[in-house]
């Protein structure tokens, strides 16, 4: 998923002037992948990610909007793991605290609080921070060539049905369904992906998508077109060969010379020309005819074939 790679790093790249969206963001990624470590003497936090310039965004965003010092360790990849993990830390202190509050990420008891905390609502741009953030860690999205399908795959339903309603406030429609962990969020239109990766602020994605969009469209409608003529020849093919069939019945059974002239001509025609389709065998003839005067002529021609096989039978 190509795709998905590029729109995390032009995320991870974008500059974060607001404070407040600042904070949104960071409460993103404290509800999706933070884990609190608490000890006699103070809290720490971690918080971990699979990608390194994800991992440079958190913890610019930490220091810039905290008093704390903070660090990545990198967590070789092992046996078990494809990839690094990034862990973004915050060493024992009691800064740890005021951030959570701050972010209202806990309450003074360290009890975590769930879904999109309540001061993300307040300001557009915090939700989109929020969605951001969540789909940085969470979010993934289809290769337009291949479909339409971006989706945020977390872990609880509050943090779900958040995203779900964060994207409402947008006027964006998404699905919601269970995996065996977790749960998907699901956005399946192309125009609102569009509007999606708008408001994360991935401008340059908008442009490779629609561009994709477009491509797609066009060739889904080019196979469209040669579906629908391939079906045409076919049924072309299909009924030379029957004309033929019926014609040939007709030479072993009274000869063609009995035919009428014009249907005679016809019928050479069609025998000299089993792949012409009827517009071509009219230039064969002398004079040369139209698509519509050779239809009516091989029609009549079958007309009088199958009137002759009733007889032949009924004769029996
Ligand atoms: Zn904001």
């Amino acid at each position: 998923m190509w795709f998905s790679q590029e729109v995390r790093s032009e995320l991870a790249r974008l500059p974060a002037p607001r404070e407040c969206c600042r904070r949104a963001e960071l409460a993103a990624f404290l509800r999706g992948g933070g884990r609190l470590e608490l000890s006699a003497r103070a809290a720490s936090l971690e918080v971990e990610v699979q990608d390194p310039a994800v991992a440079r965004r958190l913890l610019g965003l930490l220091k810039e909007t905290f008093p704390v010092s903070a660090e990545v360790l990198v967590r070789r990849n092992n046996r078990l793991r494809k990839n690094n993990a990034y862990l973004v830390r915050v060493p024992p202190s009691a800064d740890v605290q005021g951030i959570l509050l701050a972010l209202e990420a806990t309450d003074e008891a360290f009890i975590p609080s769930a879904g999109v905390p309540p001061f993300v609502w307040r300001r557009s741009c915090c939700r989109r921070a929020f969605l951001r953030a969540s789909f940085l860690i969470h979010g993934s999205l289809t290769d337009p060539e291949k479909g339409y399908h971006l989706e945020w795959a977390v872990a609880d339903y509050s943090l779900a049905q958040g995203v779900q309603r964060l994207l409402a406030s947008f006027r964006v429609k998404s699905g919601l369904s269970q995996r065996k962990r977790g749960f998907v969020v699901y956005v399946k239109e192309a125009e609102d992906i569009s509007t999606v990766l708008r408001l994360l602020g991935a401008d340059s994605a908008v442009l490779r998508f629609e561009n994709a969009r477009v491509l797609r469209e066009v060739r889904n409608q080019v196979n469209r077109q040669v579906n629908c003529e391939t079906a045409n020849v076919d049924k072309a093919v299909t009924a030379a060969l029957r004309q033929i069939e019926e014609i040939k019945w007709f030479d072993d059974h009274l000869g063609l010379e009995h035919l009428p002239r014009r249907l005679r001509e016809v019928a050479r025609a069609r025998l000299a020309h089993p792949e012409a389709s009827l517009a071509e065998l009219g230039q064969f003839l002398r004079p040369r005819l139209g698509k519509s005067a050779v239809n009516h002529r091989m029609r009549r021609l079958l007309a009088l074939v199958r009137a002759h096989q009733d007889r032949v039978r009924e004769g029996r």
